[in-house]
């Protein structure tokens, strides 16, 4: 029989678009009446823009943010009829390129609105764009004063079709911090600035602080994708992106007897190790090393949880399964790395990382598999 590619990879990441369906529709139903987006940008958090975007237009999603043109191109092949802004705004002398494809850029400056005005009235129609007002993460965006001029500025203005008002929030996770409050209030004097126009300020957490923070539309991205947006209570997130790595070999090791390269850890009773084929070519963080004899670190197999052992390799890991009953685990099991019992907010803690990080880093030489596709699953 031909082999499958999971039969062939060692590692097999899955990704349940049913899962993002249901994240997209659990968000829509807590924004109320504001309409939910959906943030796809960097290939959709690692997952996949095909299948992703497809799925969120699927479930109902129009508006879909990414952060750079090239993106936005990929995204307007996939999905002609939605509504694509692009976070990085207008990059110089391409508004040609963003009005072919009807893209939105994001303004971020004075002299992007120029431009953008400057190209709708060469190409004879007012471009949409949302205008991005900073209001106290200080990345991207108008501070209030280059805001406040740009609408002082009727020429320029009189050339824009401005279809979204926005800003970012930085401290969202975090729901007590004062920073929050601040960013609120400075963006209702955005708003108060242009009242008819639609505003939007929530990322995932956002959306959990409440209906203050909704507005018109959000943005929810890495919750889409099964990560954690209320970091102090239980996820309501479904996983969607679920890393497996197959049992290459196992074998037992002697109390003294050190695993894996430098030596760094040491049995300290008989072990049973499995050998897992995942490793950091396929997204394992190395950082997901064992640094005390119990992990921090985790897998799940067969209902357990066992702990990480040594370093992580290029291409395998060691786990100890000594809590596990004999001749359970075979060549070929599959051990969860993240999923639905090992969470990708707790396997990036371990890590000293975050979930975004942990899911745009996810590689490319495991094997691929799409569940809930229309045709065999296979991308
Ligand atoms: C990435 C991003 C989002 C989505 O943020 P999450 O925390 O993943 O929900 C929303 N808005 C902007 C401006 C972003 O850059």
């Amino acid at each position: 029989m031909t082999p499958t590619p999971e039969d062939l990879a060692g590692a097999v990441l899955t990704i349940a678009l049913v899962a993002l369906k249901n994240n997209w529709r659990r968000l829509n139903a807590l924004a109320g009446k504001a309409e939910c987006g959906a943030a796809v940008k960097g290939n959709a958090y690692g997952l996949g823009i095909a299948p992703v975007a497809k799925s969120l237009w699927e479930a109902g999603c129009r508006s879909f943010f990414v952060a750079r043109p090239k993106e936005g191109e990929e995204l307007r092949g996939l999905l002609p009829e939605a509504t694509i802004y692009i976070l990085d705004g207008l990059f110089a002398g391409q508004a040609e390129f963003y009005a072919k494809l009807a893209l939105c850029p994001a303004l971020i400056s004075i002299e992007e609105a120029r431009e953008w005005a400057a190209f709708g009235r060469v190409y004879g129609r007012k471009l949409p764009c949302a205008i991005h007002v900073d209001t106290g993460i200080n990345r991207l965006g108008f501070s209030m004063p280059e805001f406040e001029a740009l609408l002082a500025d009727n020429f320029t203005m009189a050339g824009l079709n401005v279809t979204l008002l926005m800003s970012h929030l930085a401290c969202a996770d975090e729901p007590s911090h004062p920073l929050n409050l601040r960013q609120r209030a400075a963006f209702a004097a955005v708003r108060a600035k242009l009242p008819e126009v639609a505003a939007s300020l929530a990322n995932s957490s956002g959306i959990f602080l409440g209906g203050g923070f909704v507005h018109d539309l959000v943005r929810p991205g890495i919750a889409l994708y099964g990560g954690n947006p209320t970091p102090n209570v239980a996820n309501p997130m479904h996983a969607v992106a679920i890393l497996e790595g197959a049992v290459m070999q196992l074998r037992e090791v002697a109390a003294g007897d050190t695993v894996g390269y430098g030596a760094t850890w040491k049995a300290t009773r008989p072990t049973r190790i499995a050998v897992l084929g995942a490793g950091y070519k396929d997204g394992v963080p190395r950082a997901l090393s064992s640094r005390e004899p119990g992990g921090p670190a985790q897998v799940f197999i067969n209902g357990r949880r066992c702990p990480v052992i040594g370093r992580i390799s290029m291409d395998m890991m060691g786990i100890d399964i000594t809590c596990l009953p004999e001749d359970e685990v075979k060549r070929g099991t599959r051990a969860e790395l993240i999923g639905r019992h090992i969470g990708i907010d707790e396997a990036a803690s371990w890590a000293g990382t975050i979930s975004y990080e942990l899911l745009t880093r996810l590689g490319s030489r495991y094997a691929r598999l799409y569940t809930g596709l229309e045709s065999d699953g296979r991308a």
